[in-house]
């Protein structure tokens, strides 16, 4: 039996194994895909302390690399079930099973996307599902927000900082997100573009605008170097369904320490509810869940 198995190689699971490693555990990680997880696929990083400029795919191979060099092992595996077992958890996959005393799940999320031409070909070309992430790179330029809940609205307040003109588009004729924003975006100078249907990004060799229809089957285009979509995300954490309750979007709710109501069970990162989705805070997560898997291990030797 493993003393703790990690599910998920991004920067929460990552850092949860270094975080391990350096208390004496001597973790497994689990990993379906490459080390990184979304980070893997953020071609420019310019929020993480002390790195102004990082890759995405440079910044995950340092931290596996760190990881690695404390002893922590990996596996590539796809995990499909977690269930309670005697003296911990069982980890179903596809090349059987394993067991751990202790589990730290950081299975990460993934953004709903629209499905619509364009998306996937100017993905990290102009198309963002991360304002806070990629805004400061249309310093000036036109953008278009896709959604019309809380995170849409405040996606188009922050751009409205940090890049040029900002329309915030939605399908339905009035936005869901809370009233006080929709005044901070009229105060902002957002321009609202309300009951039209995106029906493709077009471009070149980046992102150069959106085509909508209307409710009259009307073609309407905006121009924008910028197209955010915040249609919202949705936790991975089906394989913790049976053992553990999940918000509406799939999160699990945990306290800073990243106990959940299982003993010996964490969860940390994106798979968990927090008010800021980011490589730091899921490396945070990361380190205390690892603190707490290695303190549970002492007093239940
Ligand atoms: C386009 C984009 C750009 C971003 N840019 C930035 C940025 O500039 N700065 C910033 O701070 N944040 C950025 N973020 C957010 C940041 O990447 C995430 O908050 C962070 O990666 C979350 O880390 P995590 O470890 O919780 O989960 P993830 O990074 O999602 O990693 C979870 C890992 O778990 C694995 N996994 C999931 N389920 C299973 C399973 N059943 N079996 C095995 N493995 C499994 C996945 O394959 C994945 O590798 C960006 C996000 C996106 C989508």
């Amino acid at each position: 039996m493993e003393k703790l198995i990690i599910l998920g190689a991004g920067p929460a699971g990552l850092t949860a194994g270094i975080y391990a490693a350096r208390s004496g555990i001597s973790p497994l990680i689990i990993e379906r895909l490459y080390a990184g997880g979304q980070m893997a696929n953020t071609p420019e990083i310019e929020n993480y302390p002390g790195i102004p400029h990082a890759d995405g795919v440079t910044l995950s191979e340092q931290m596996r690399a760190h990881a690695e060099g404390l002893g922590v092992r990996f596996r590539t595996l796809d995990a499909s079930a977690l269930t309670r077992t005697d003296g911990g958890f069982t980890l179903t996959t596809d090349e059987g099973e394993l067991t751990a005393r202790t589990v730290i799940a950081a299975t990460g999320a993934s953004k709903r996307k629209l499905g619509v031409p364009g998306e996937a070909k100017y993905a990290g070309r102009g198309v963002s599902y991360c304002a806070t992430c990629d805004g400061s790179f249309f310093k000036g330029q036109a953008c278009v927000v896709i959604g019309g809940g809380d995170a849409a609205a405040e996606d188009a307040l922050y751009l409205a900082g940090v890049a040029g003109k900002v329309t915030l588009a939605y399908h339905e004729s009035a936005l869901r997100c809370e009233r006080a924003l929709i005044e901070q975006l009229k105060d902002a100078g957002v321009r609202m573009l309300l009951g039209v249907r995106v029906t493709e990004i077009y471009g070149s060799q980046a992102a150069e605008g959106v085509r909508f229809t209307d409710a009259d089957g009307n073609t309407r285009t905006v121009e924008a170097r910028g197209v955010f979509i915040a249609v919202g995300s949705a936790a991975n954490s089906e394989l913790l369904r049976g053992l553990l309750e999940t918000d509406a979007a799939g999160r699990v709710k945990a306290g800073e320490d990243c106990a959940t109501d299982v003993p010996g069970l964490y969860v940390a990162g994106d798979v968990s509810e927090k008010p800021l989705y980011q490589i730091v805070t899921a490396c945070a997560d990361g380190a205390n869940a690892a603190r707490q898997a290695a303190a549970f291990l002492r007093r239940t030797v």
